[in-house]
């Protein structure tokens, strides 16, 4: 059986006519004349400015991993998952090779995800406890999953400098986003020291120096609280490092917050 793309991949905004980001410069205008939170996906789903991760990104969906050879990989930026106007925003690194590249939604089909949605749904955050490809008919409450760099790297990490060509999506995003946002939950210090610049770069006062990252930080800034949670990745919770109680301790704080 060939697995291909169709009602099962996210609904992808993008059309012929969508503007294709292919550098640093690119990224700037096109995310921020971006109008909409709609738009922002749509042009980030086409992004080509990373030579690198567009090469790793798309190599890595013609090669598969073997248990995943009859499916077809998306192969692309993945935008994010949820409403577009959230209480809660999830903030992770980038997209799993064989998770999210897979299936084009964030931490969806990979171990992470596992952790990250069960915990959602037994806060109340999620109406179904897995997430394994984007037809499951998982639906968030209240809550968006946004990458701080939208397209898998090799070894889960991002260059400094694809990291910063990335963050204009990720400002105008929240740009947009920050209105409804009254709890932002951070997975990881990656992601934690990515915020920081993010936030600023939106008009909001954060504090200098940089808050440190910790699971369990709480930073409150006008109004919203910025958590800190160690990221869901298997080398936290297969070595207990993360426990399922310390994350629901953090989407239970950020549910009571998001009201
Ligand atoms: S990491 Fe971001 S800026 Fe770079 S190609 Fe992917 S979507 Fe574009």
């Amino acid at each position: 059986m060939t697995v291909r793309p169709g009602s099962g991949w996210p609904a992808d905004p993008a059309t012929s006519r969508t503007p294709v980001a292919r550098d640093a410069g690119d990224v700037v205008r096109l995310a921020s004349s971006a109008g909409s939170v709609r738009a922002v996906d749509a042009r980030v789903s086409v992004c080509r400015a990373c030579p690198r991760l567009v090469s790793w990104r798309e190599g890595v969906a013609v090669s598969k991993r073997r248990a995943y050879a009859d499916q077809e990989y998306w192969g692309r930026p993945v935008p994010g998952f949820g409403p577009a106007d959230p209480r809660i925003l999830i903030l992770g690194l980038a997209p799993g090779a064989h998770g999210a590249n897979r299936t084009g939604r964030n931490f969806t089909g990979d171990r992470s995800g596992d952790w990250l949605y069960a915990s959602l749904y037994r806060c109340g955050l999620a109406n179904q406890p897995t997430s394994v490809s984007a037809d499951d008919g998982l639906v968030l409450d209240r809550t968006r999953i946004v990458a701080t760099v939208r397209c898998a790297p090799p070894d889960n990490k991002p260059a400094p400098a694809e990291r910063d060509t990335c963050r204009p999506w990720l400002v105008r995003e929240l740009e947009l986003l920050w209105p409804d946002v009254r709890a932002v939950v951070v997975l990881g210090a990656f992601a934690w020291v990515g915020l920081w610049p993010t936030l600023r770069a939106i008009g909001v006062d954060v504090p200098r120096p940089m808050p440190r990252f910790a699971h369990g930080a709480e930073v409150t800034l006008g109004g919203r609280v910025v958590l800190g949670c160690y990221h869901v990745s298997q080398q936290n919770t297969f070595t207990g490092k993360l426990t399922e109680a310390m994350l629901d301790a953090v989407f239970a704080r950020a549910a009571e917050l998001a009201g």
